[in-house]
């Protein structure tokens, strides 16, 4: 089969839409990226790299770069949200590393997006800021901008995030999809190393590298150190409201304290150290009819298609999987006559793993906020059980497997 060359404009540059298209270029397409933003998204948070996306890094051959970058925690610790109490534990390194050839790492999003975006421009993929797309024509595979200039294509990709303007005119156009906002906020904010280990109280959270998850009812607190140690992030979920889709919303220092004043010493003792923090609505979407433009020319990926909560830390890694799954799919025409076809089974390779992924993080969601009572205990019971299932999806033996052992390649 003569191997063939489309013309693909990826419309948003966060990470799935940088990592498809090195995807995508690096099997020959053609590929122009179209960011509405005037500079790289420079999101101050921590990011976890699970294996199933480690693995597509180093299939791209870029996985090296990341190196000086990343931290590898030693488990994923679930603790009581009051005395820190360990509730479960998930052994990652050497253990994860062993069982699916691939680490679990931890990063901080700026980095990821750097180094993804210099890798892409280092292939030759154009990176076009200031390009705010206004719609999509799914018949001609045209691409306008706020600007009003048009680009055209063969493929147009949507990664152009939950709140995306390619799904609303180009895929599912019979009706508005609106996310569907949790009840939850997410505070970010990040530490210096040097501050972390002039504490005593929270120094050791610098030496012993896990991921840890204070739960609690309708709160969590997870934090890691990220850079490789230089500084150490903190998510704090939270009941609270922000807009939906914006990463950077300033959020207020006392209120944050306030919602954890009954959490671990050690938690506390963190939080005081916390200068500044930004705030996010979490949210997901509701499962889509489709992926794919009646005209088999337009194609949704990454949070576009199936922004999901962050409670298995899997929405990048998932939207790093579609580009590498979308790439094989396209690999495998020999004209221009074969795209609606190999686009829709890429839309039934993923659809259906991306979906399940959501309901596991609603899931997680609901067991880690449960109230202090009979359904706490039981869970917490659960937990310490050793025969492989644990109501926390990540990890449960099963689930698991599933989730960190796949090849967005080949499965
Ligand atoms: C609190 C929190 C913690 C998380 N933690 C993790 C984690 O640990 N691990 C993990 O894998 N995932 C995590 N996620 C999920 C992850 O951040 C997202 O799933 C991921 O960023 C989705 O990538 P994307 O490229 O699809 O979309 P986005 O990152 O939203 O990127 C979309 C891009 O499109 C651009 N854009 C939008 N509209 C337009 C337009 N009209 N024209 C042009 N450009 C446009 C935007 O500027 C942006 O650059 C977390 C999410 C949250 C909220």
């Amino acid at each position: 089969m003569t191997k063939i060359s489309f013309d693909v404009i990826v419309c948003g540059g966060g990470l799935g839409g940088i990592a498809c298209a090195i995807g995508l270029k690096r099997k020959g397409h053609s590929v122009t990226i179209l960011e509405g933003s005037s500079a790289l998204n420079e999101v101050g948070a921590g990011i976890q790299m699970p294996p199933n996306s480690v693995k597509v890094l180093k299939e791209y051959g870029i996985f090296d770069k990341f190196l000086p970058y990343v931290t590898k925690p030693k488990n994923i610790i679930l603790r009581r949200f009051d005395t820190g109490a360990v509730l479960s534990k998930t052994p990652l390194d050497p253990d994860m590393t062993e069982n699916y050839k691939n680490p679990y790492l931890l990063i901080h999003r700026a980095d990821y997006q750097r180094l993804l975006y210099e890798s892409a421009v280092e292939l030759g993929i154009e990176y076009k800021v200031n390009s705010r797309i206004a719609s999509v024509d799914q018949e001609a595979a045209t691409v306008t901008l706020v600007d009003g200039t048009v680009y055209k294509a063969d493929i147009v990709v949507g990664a152009d995030g939950i709140r995306s303007k390619v799904r609303d005119t180009a895929v599912v156009t019979e009706e508005t999809v609106l996310p569907l906002p949790s009840s939850n906020c997410a505070f970010r904010a990040t530490v210096p190393r040097d501050e972390m280990l002039s504490d005593p109280v929270i120094a050791h959270l610098m030496s012993d590298v896990n991921s840890n998850c204070w739960i609690g009812y309708r709160r969590h607190v997870m934090a890691y150190p990220i850079r490789n140690g230089e500084m150490y992030n903190i998510v704090m979920s939270h009941p609270g409201q922000a807009s939906i889709g914006k990463w950077n919303e300033p959020g207020n220092v006392d209120e944050m304290r306030n919602h954890y004043k009954n959490f671990d010493p050690v938690v506390c003792q963190l939080l005081t150290h916390v200068k500044t923090v930004l705030k996010w609505v979490l949210a997901d979407l509701p499962m889509l009819p489709r992926w794919v433009s009646d005209s088999g020319k337009v194609v949704l990926i990454g949070d576009a298609a199936h922004a999901m909560l962050p409670y298995l830390a899997q929405g990048a890694a998932q939207a790093i999987e579609d580009g590498a799954s979308l790439s094989d799919e396209l690999d495998k025409c020999s004209s221009a006559s074969d795209i609606p076809d190999a686009l829709r089974k890429f839309e039934r390779r993923r659809k259906r793993r991306t979906e399940t992924i959501q309901a596991g993080a609603r899931k997680n969601g609901h067991i880690w906020h449960l109230p202090d009572g009979e359904e706490q205990e039981e869970r917490d019971a659960l937990m310490k059980q050793r025969d492989g299932h644990n109501p926390d999806q990540w990890s449960d033996r099963d689930f698991q497997k599933w989730l960190f052992g796949w090849n967005a390649f080949t499965d």
